[in-house]
């Protein structure tokens, strides 16, 4: 027996390898996007007590109603937009489920998607086993940003989507309001779909108002929008998320959603219904954020790397060339087996492999981790 591979180019997620390799030697993992610290209890208690209340059977295929209508309540209290729990919202499990159902959704073989390099490991792919091609621009080193006008040159009669990141993984670069007036511009008077990965949109720092796509009405008819309840409440492992798009583009997105997983996890949405509702709950995740960046990125003024700028996300890139002219993926493979801290390589974010000798920290942790693993790092030679 042999299967014809979908992704003949696919191997194992960077996240997977880097992770192996941090257990086994022991390293501080500042490689995967987790918090290593404990959610909130209040939300653990509830998930546990509608459990007991019996809440433990499907919910509707779009998702618990009333989760969807605290979705849109806080949706227009965040961004001033109403959008309908009926009919603009899924609840999917996870972001990138949500992503991969909106490529799925539109893409015919052929299409074209314009993605971003660096860019999240699973688009490129999530696009290539949909039969389509991704045309793929790289953003700005270092500040990674937007280069509008290689979009325009770009887009052809086959562009079917533009795949967004804003806050972005992996270099933290946000998109601001010339960012949304070019894409605007971009897009007028075509067809082409906007999928928005917005994960992080509760993880902006510097008092910057996250450019969501929900905050404007004439994008959102073309867009899918895609957010994690994982990264706002500190439980990546949950893995749940939802969607917003127009009314008629959900329609065909619930056709691929109902076949695929249907319905997801009960006790969370039961809990999450509720605790949406409590507004300090997103909106202190900012500065707590923030406070880790900021005193991640003060240690490291001890060692030879020297950070560039991070507006949001739970990551930081670090330039190593003070250090070390190795290749990304060999340096962070050295240091994770020599000094015990385990990063991304960005390069790994990048189809042409593209090195720029900078590997991402994740400073979603506990002082203390960030602490060792700053000392450790100091020692990087
Ligand atoms: N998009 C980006 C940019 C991410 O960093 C992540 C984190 N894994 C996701 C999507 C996926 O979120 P989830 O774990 O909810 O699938
Ligand atoms: N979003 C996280 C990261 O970028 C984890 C992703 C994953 O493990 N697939 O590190």
């Amino acid at each position: 027996m042999h299967i014809v591979s979908k992704l003949p180019n696919v191997g194992t997620t960077i996240f997977t390898v880097m992770s192996g390799l941090a257990n086994q030697h022991n390293a501080i993992n500042l490689g995967q996007g987790f918090p290593d610290y404990q959610m909130s209890d209040r939300l653990i208690n509830k998930v546990n007590e509608v459990m007991k209340q019996g809440w433990n059977q499907y919910v509707p295929m779009q998702g618990y109603l009333p989760l969807r209508e605290s979705i849109a309540e806080k949706v227009e209290y965040l961004y001033n937009s109403k959008i309908s729990p009926g009919s603009q919202i899924t609840i999917t499990p996870g972001g990138t489920y949500a992503i991969y159902t909106a490529l799925t959704t539109i893409l015919q073989s052929g299409d074209e998607v314009i993605v971003f390099e660096p860019g999240y490991d699973s688009y490129i792919p999530n696009v290539e086993i949909n039969g389509a091609i991704p045309v793929l621009i790289d953003l700005k080193f270092p500040d990674y940003k937007i280069d509008w006008d290689a979009v325009r040159k770009r887009i052809s009669p086959k562009t079917k989507a533009i795949l967004l990141n804003s806050p972005h993984n992996p270099t933290g670069a946000v998109i601001d309001e010339r960012d949304i007036e070019e894409l605007r511009s971009v897009v007028a008077g075509t067809n082409i779909y906007i999928i928005s990965d917005e994960v992080y949109e509760h993880i902006i720092f510097d008092n910057i108002h996250h450019q969501s796509i929900l905050r404007y009405p004439d994008l959102l008819e073309r867009s899918f929008v895609c957010f994690s309840f994982g990264k706002t409440y500190n439980c990546t492992g949950w893995k749940l998320g939802y969607c917003v798009s127009s009314p008629e583009s959900m329609v065909e997105f619930r056709k691929v959603h109902q076949f695929n997983c249907f319905c997801c996890h009960t006790p969370s949405q039961i809990a999450l219904a509720e605790f949406l509702k409590d507004k300090n709950e997103y909106l202190s995740l900012s500065n707590s954020m923030q406070e880790k960046r900021d005193f991640f990125s003060g240690l490291m003024k001890n060692t030879k790397f020297d950070l560039l700028t991070s507006h949001g996300s739970y990551f930081i890139c670090g330039k190593y060339d003070r250090i070390s002219n190795e290749g990304d993926k060999d340096f962070a493979i050295r240091i994770t087996k020599e000094f015990g801290v385990a990063t991304i390589p960005v390069s790994a974010f990048y189809k042409s492999g593209t090195d720029n000798n900078v590997v991402r920290f994740c400073f979603s942790k506990k002082k203390e981790t960030l602490e060792a693993a700053v000392e450790r790092l100091a020692k990087v030679s």
